[in-house]
């Protein structure tokens, strides 16, 4: 029999996986073109060029036998982390060096040894809802507790008093994650200052230290030339997760990495633990062939006019439908209000009309549905009127 721990895990994923396969399941009835799967964040935008060139150029120049070997760090190649510090220092005036930077197997593979190296059991991680799902996962992988501040259902920004009063001494870690999955929020710099100062506070009052760890998956992709304030400029006990997955449009190869600045308390260690985390999750280090590419991609950027494209017509056609919802600022997804209180019954009347999209149950905020439109723009546009009969259902 499987573990119990794991019999959670398995019952509480069902959701997005029964969708995943209904969604194939209409396809091969209905045809692709006429099912529209707004359920999974996978890019629709092809990579950029100079991922394919990058790659061919590595196989054809690089030795094998060295290039498919183990690393000599499990935390990277030295020089692609010396790349990734100095390209973040240009563009964000931080000071990492290549030491500061840990190669990851893609976000989570990242949050998962961040995770693995704070949690003593019955730590306290805070997230604040809507958030994404498997961060409940990933803190009970090390007996952690999740710890939800309610979301804020005006604006999706962190309700701060609540937060304030639900850190304890418990508290080990706090998850942001902005751009932000589900809603497409972006944290505004007025709200990451209030942020660090309530945990700068805490730490004082407790005596402990307690690690902001943003999970940016979506930095790159904000919209109308919105900032993303960058976490370690306000908060020292900060560590990054980045992930080139969204922003490379490169979610299967699995390549990311952690920043752990030296103005974090025992950074030093949490480094060293960082290396050693990597090899016992099991993932060893970051594959050698993308942690080679992404360094020579770092300046290349996604078709972010095609998400925009999306996001757009479908806010805007959605809206006319009667539906309401928070524009987002970036990411790729729409969080909508339900016009029933039971998104989940609003969920399956959608999928008559081979609508597929998700409770938002799954990021800890009934009453909403999380649409995410990284899909074809004739996938969009071909929707607008099943939609139309859908809310005829409610308005
Ligand atoms: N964090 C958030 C908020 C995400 O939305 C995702 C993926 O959708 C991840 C982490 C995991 O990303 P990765 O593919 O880099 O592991």
């Amino acid at each position: 029999m499987i573990a119990k721990k794991m019999q959670n895990m398995v019952a509480n994923s069902s959701a997005i996986r029964a969708m995943f396969e209904e969604g194939n399941r209409l396809a091969k009835i209905y045809g692709a073109e006429n099912v529209f799967d707004f359920s999974l964040g996978n890019p629709n935008v092809p990579a950029p060029q100079a991922v394919k060139d990058a790659i061919i150029e590595i196989l054809n120049e690089e030795d094998p036998v060295a290039l498919h070997g183990y690393t000599n760090s499990n935390a990277g190649y030295e020089d692609v982390r010396e790349t990734v510090a100095q390209s973040l220092n240009s563009r964000f005036k931080t000071s990492f060096s290549g030491e500061n930077i840990v190669m990851t197997v893609g976000a989570a593979g990242g949050l998962n040894v961040a995770l693995k190296i704070l949690l003593n059991p019955g730590d306290e991680v805070i997230v604040f809802a809507p958030y994404f799902g498997e961060y409940r996962s990933y803190t009970a992988n090390f007996d952690g507790v999740l710890v939800a501040i309610s979301p804020d259902t005006e604006t999706f920004q962190p309700k701060l008093d609540e937060f304030a009063e639900k850190i304890t001494e418990k508290t080990k870690a706090v998850i942001v994650n902005t751009p932000n999955n589900p809603t497409g929020v972006v944290y505004s710099e007025d709200t990451i200052k209030k942020l660090a100062k309530i945990m700068e506070d805490k730490q004082k009052e407790f005596g402990t230290d307690i690690y902001l760890i943003s999970d940016e998956p979506y930095r790159e992709l904000a919209y109308d030339g919105v900032e993303v304030p960058y976490l370690t400029k306000y908060y020292a006990n900060t560590i990054v997760g980045y992930s080139f997955s969204k922003s490379l449009s490169l979610p299967g190869e699995r390549i990311g990495y952690l920043v752990i600045p030296d103005e974090a308390s025992d950074s030093a260690d949490l480094i060293s633990a960082a290396s050693v985390a990597t090899r016992i999750l099991g993932f060893v280090n970051a594959p050698t062939l993308q942690q080679k590419m992404v360094v020579k991609c770092l300046d290349e950027k996604t078709d972010i006019s095609y998400y925009d494209r999306n996001r757009e017509t479908l806010y805007n056609g959605l809206l006319e439908c009667g539906f309401t919802c928070i524009k987002p600022e970036g990411a790729f997804y729409l969080f909508v209000k339900s016009p029933i209180e039971d998104e989940k019954a609003f969920c399956q009347a959608a999928k008559k009309y081979n609508i597929l999209i998700v409770p938002g149950s799954s990021f800890g905020c009934p009453g909403y549905v999380r649409m995410a439109y990284c899909v074809s723009y004739e996938t969009i546009v071909n929707s607008l009127p099943k939609f139309k009969e859908l809310a005829k259902e409610y308005f």
